[in-house]
């Protein structure tokens, strides 16, 4: 059932009810009323009734003659003159009236004159005293005349039309206005349905433009940033799809282009010609185990060896192994750490990995005669580690992007004169695994800074 439709209804059900509900309660209202105005005006007809004939009896000391203040018109007769009754009996009206001894001495009708009244009838009827003493007893009804339609009937059946035609009137309206807030409502999430097709189909450009602050706009707003992050991660995917294909064409084609010639008896295999070949291929191999390692790093399956290693001891055994490359280019490299042993718990591998990476790219990027500072600090339940250079430091710009995967500042250098571009990105991956942090900046004096800081007890990983 569409929502329109389900709205509509639910509407003119509320309506029918809420109708329903009003018009049992005006009938029970409009009986109420009824039922105390009669019986009001039904004691009022008795207390006139006694009046008029404790006054009669009380004048004639019998109850003969009686008979002639119920008769049609004014009461003929002595008592006609003296007592003036409520006037002529009502047409539904009938009064009878017995002496002590039961017997009926007045009759409206006429037809129970001289008759018994049951024990019942007296005692429903109201005694008539004179000067304390029981002389009678009066029996008043109002019977409702038959094939008459009462007031009551008549003010009944109109309130009834009435209820009815205003009940239609409700529900007619309660569907329309049901229809109409369904439509407004629907609105947005047609679109919003529209939108998640077309995204299902490929098209990752969706945004939908729900005006308004409510439930239905929050969800458009959030469906438009799962739209963006959706079109941000196809265009990673793309772009390390391309950038992957481009980092192994160029060794596969130097691979080719040698075993091609040597084939072709071109080249003879020397020692020289193998060793490049070998170069390329480790090239290439590490290139992939570099992306293996982030693919897992990325999906958190990344295994932790993790053993108590003394944090300095596995910096200095980078800075040492880094030594020579930096001998080469007259770079002073400083170390600046504490004094006793710093134990962490590490995967040492991969927090080695990391940190020839950050000492390494160091080293590359300084310029001849520059300076690299290494320093360990001990922070609260947490060591830091930073790498500080003198080098060209890193455009403002690409520090948001510098810790992505083949991002390079310089985006003509190739391969040849730096790295995979996913040094940076492998760093940062095994760090977040460490459940640590790093972090790049420039310093005022220029050169730039890599901060890493790990918890000495990491969470564990898997
Ligand atoms: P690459 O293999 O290209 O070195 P990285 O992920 O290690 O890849 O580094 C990414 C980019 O960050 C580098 O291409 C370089 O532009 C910049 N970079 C990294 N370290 C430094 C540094 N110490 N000084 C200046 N730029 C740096």
């Amino acid at each position: 059932m569409k929502l329109k439709t389900k709205l509509a209804l639910a509407f003119a059900v509320i309506a029918l009810v809420a109708t329903l509900l009003a018009s049992g309660m005006v009938t029970l209202a409009v009986k109420n009323a009824f039922q105390t105005y009669v019986s009001s005006h039904q004691n009022m007809r008795l207390k006139q009734w006694v009046t008029v004939f404790s006054g009669y009896y009380s004048e004639n000391q019998t109850w003969a003659g009686a008979q002639s203040l119920v008769a049609a018109g004014r009461g003929r007769g002595r008592g006609a003159q003296v007592h003036r009754g409520p006037g002529p009996v009502a047409a539904r009206e009938r009064v009878l009236l017995a002496d002590p001894s039961g017997s009926v001495v007045v009759d409206s009708y006429g037809d129970k004159l001289g008759a018994r009244l049951s024990p019942q009838e007296i005692t429903r009827g109201t005694e008539i005293k004179v000067n304390g003493k029981t002389v009678g007893t009066l029996l008043v009804s109002v019977e409702p005349p038959t094939g008459l339609v009462t007031m009551e009937d008549i003010f009944s059946s109109s309130v009834n039309r009435s209820v009815i035609w205003s009940s239609l009137l409700a529900i007619a309206l309660a569907a329309a206005l049901g229809i109409f807030f369904a439509d407004k409502l629907s609105r947005p999430i047609k679109l919003l349905t529209a939108a998640a097709r077309s995204l299902a189909k490929g098209d990752l450009e969706q945004k939908v433009a729900v005006p308004g602050s409510d439930e239905l706009a929050d969800l458009a707003e959030t469906f438009n940033s799962m739209a963006e992050s959706l079109a941000e991660t196809e265009q990673l995917r793309q772009a390390l799809v391309a950038d992957v294909a481009h980092e192994l064409r160029t060794p596969l084609a130097v691979l080719r282009g040698n075993l091609e010639s040597l084939l072709a008896g071109v080249t003879k295999p020397s020692e020289e010609t193998l060793a490049s070949l070998h170069d390329e291929v480790l090239r290439m191999t590490y290139l992939v185990r570099d992306l293996q390692e982030l693919s897992l790093a990325d999906a958190g399956q990344l295994h932790l060896n993790l053993e108590n290693e003394d944090i300095i001891k596995l910096t200095s055994d980078v800075v040492s192994a880094l030594e020579f490359e930096a001998a080469a280019k007259h770079l002073d490299i400083k170390t600046d750490f504490p004094t006793k042993s710093l134990p962490v718990t590490v995967d040492s591998k991969r927090i080695k990995q990391v940190l020839f990476n950050l000492v390494g790219n160091a080293v590359r990027y300084t310029p001849d005669g520059g300076k690299i500072n290494v320093r360990v600090t001990e922070t609260n339940g947490s060591v830091e580690i930073s790498i500080a250079d003198t080098g060209p430091g890193i455009p403002e710009k690409d520090l948001p992007y510098i810790f992505e995967r083949f991002y390079r500042s310089d985006k003509a250098r190739t391969r040849s004169t730096g790295g995979t571009g996913l040094g940076l990105a492998i760093a940062k991956g095994f760090v977040e695994a460490h459940g640590g942090t790093i972090t790049a900046a420039n310093q005022p004096q220029g050169g730039s800074v890599f901060t890493v800081i790990l918890p000495k007890q990491p969470i564990n990983q898997g």
